[in-house]
């Protein structure tokens, strides 16, 4: 007969960063039922996103998570709806109700357009797999809807404005100049007529990292053809034009607000996320003035010591990142497994990360507290860091693929 400790059910909701650690090392152990519910059938890898939009394959951003596991995890694909916290029973979408003993809501982010008038309607996303390849299609549609118009007209069609300067919107930037180039010459349009504008309301580019990166970062888009407009704040997006506040020049003083207007086809948002709406109505939930979830040093609710938070939406220091996700799945699979025991559990220590952000071909910054790395070796470092990762979640064969260059259009 097995024993109490060999029943505990442990569900994990969210196959992302945070969710799938927790999952693929509690299960090791054998003796909690695990069980994940996930509403993607895939584990996107959100850092390389981008790259769907440059030419690369489905296969090279995401992962099945049936291959992900062992058979020692219950993997339902569905949709977690809600909870009741005193029967200790969570429903899903479709109906099922899933029992726990302890709970992991992993539930990542969602963008936040921040109520800027139009955004939300007019412009473009590549923050899924569905997303990034509808984004790459549409920018492919406007090359060939380009032939046969004016210079002027045609100009037009092929300027893209990314609004933010954060680290996805700068590795798109990046990328983006030489991929749309190559697809014009392709089609028998003049590179020429494609203009690629980064805007953000900040000073700089990647403001968290020093200047010297910022700077660094900025002169390396300039080289692969982008134009950075550091702060102009957006207002509105109409679908043809988006108008902006120059705060640089703006003269407060005498009340004059500056607001220009930049016309271009494609806008493309990667100014704002902000967590799972779903995490607000977790039974008890707080919200930590950042707007991420309170929790406790062991990273359960104050209020609940069966559900734990995970991921991005844990009011933790560092949170927001895939390494900060990675690293609270490593201690919540043992913490989860140390109570079972009945062995202590240690309080979570925050650890900061290390931003490695590729900037075009073979270039990319790394930043890890004040230290500044640039060039072949940082981009390296992220090509060893991707691969270190992938090796732990899927096969050799995969790991190749998913290393391999971008080749498709
Ligand atoms: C474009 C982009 C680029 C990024 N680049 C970097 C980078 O270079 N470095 C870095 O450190 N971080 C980066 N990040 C941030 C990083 O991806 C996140 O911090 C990380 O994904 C958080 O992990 P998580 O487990 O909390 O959530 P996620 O990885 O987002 O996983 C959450 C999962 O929960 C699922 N889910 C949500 N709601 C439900 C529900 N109701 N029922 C069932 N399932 C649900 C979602 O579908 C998703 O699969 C990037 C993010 C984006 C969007």
């Amino acid at each position: 007969m097995k024993n109490q400790t060999e029943q505990k059910k442990v569900v994990i909701i969210g196959g992302g960063f945070a969710g799938i650690e927790v999952a693929r090392l509690l299960s090791k152990d054998g003796l909690a039922e695990v069980t994940l519910v996930s509403k993607n059938t895939c584990f996107q890898y959100y850092p390389n996103l981008y790259r769907l939009v440059v030419g690369a394959t489905v296969n090279q951003v995401s992962i099945p998570l049936s291959s992900i596991f062992s058979k020692k995890v219950n993997l339902i694909i569905d949709t977690y709806v809600s909870m009741d916290a005193t029967q200790k029973t969570l429903t899903l979408k479709s109906g099922v109700v899933v029992p726990y003993d302890y709970v992991v809501m992993a539930l990542g982010s969602e963008p936040n357009y921040f109520g800027i008038d139009g955004m939300e309607v007019h412009s473009k996303s590549f923050l899924s797999v569905e997303k990034a390849l509808a984004l790459k299609a549409y920018l492919l549609q406007q090359i060939t809807d380009s032939k046969g118009l004016s210079t002027d007209e045609a100009k037009k069609k092929l300027h893209t404005i990314i609004v933010g300067a954060g680290p996805s919107g700068t590795e798109l930037a990046g990328a983006l100049g030489p991929f749309l180039k190559g697809e014009a010459k392709k089609a028998g349009v003049d590179p020429k007529l494609i203009s690629i504008d980064l805007l953000d309301s900040a000073p700089r580019v990647l403001s968290a990292i020093p200047e010297k990166g910022s700077q660094l970062v900025t002169a390396q888009l300039k080289k692969n053809g982008v134009t950075v407009y550091s702060n102009y704040g957006v207002n509105a997006c109409d679908g043809d034009c988006i108008s902006v506040t120059d705060r640089a020049s703006t003269e407060v003083a005498s009340g004059e607000v500056k607001t220009l207007r930049f016309e271009a086809s494609t806008v493309i948002w990667t100014a704002g996320t902000k967590i799972s709406t779903v995490f607000a109505i977790i039974p008890g939930v707080v919200m930590t003035e950042k707007k991420r979830v309170q929790v406790t040093p062991k990273l359960t609710l104050p209020t609940d010591d069966t559900i734990y938070i995970a991921g991005d939406g844990t009011g933790t220091p560092y949170s927001g990142l895939a390494q900060t996700a990675i690293d609270q799945g490593q201690y919540l699979a043992t913490a989860i497994s140390n109570r079972i025991h009945g062995i202590a559990v240690a309080d979570y220590m925050p650890k900061q990360g290390t931003f490695v952000i590729p900037v075009g071909k073979y270039w990319a910054i790394l930043n890890h507290k004040t230290l500044v790395v640039s060039g072949l070796l940082a981009f390296i470092i992220r090509f060893i860091v991707d691969a270190k990762y992938f090796m732990s979640i899927t096969s050799f064969s995969h790991v190749i693929t998913m290393l391999k260059k971008d080749t498709s259009a």
